[in-house]
């Protein structure tokens, strides 16, 4: 679950806002705030997905 408790800054609208935190599977993290949530969702589960696809080549 997501939980905007974070005062921060948005990193898909840019403005500050209470955020929530969205983690990388390279170690890194951004922050989205509720209205770009499921922007943010999409595109951190797209990064990760050519990430571990690229770490699985790169095991192969
Ligand atoms: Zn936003």
């Amino acid at each position: 679950m997501h939980t905007f408790a974070i005062e921060g800054f948005c990193d898909w609208c840019q403005a500050p806002k209470f955020v929530t935190r969205h983690e990388y599977v390279d170690g890194k993290c951004n922050f989205s705030c509720k209205e770009c949530l499921d922007f943010a969702a999409m595109d951190v589960r797209q990064f990760n997905k050519a990430e571990l696809e690229f770490r699985s080549q790169q095991e192969a």
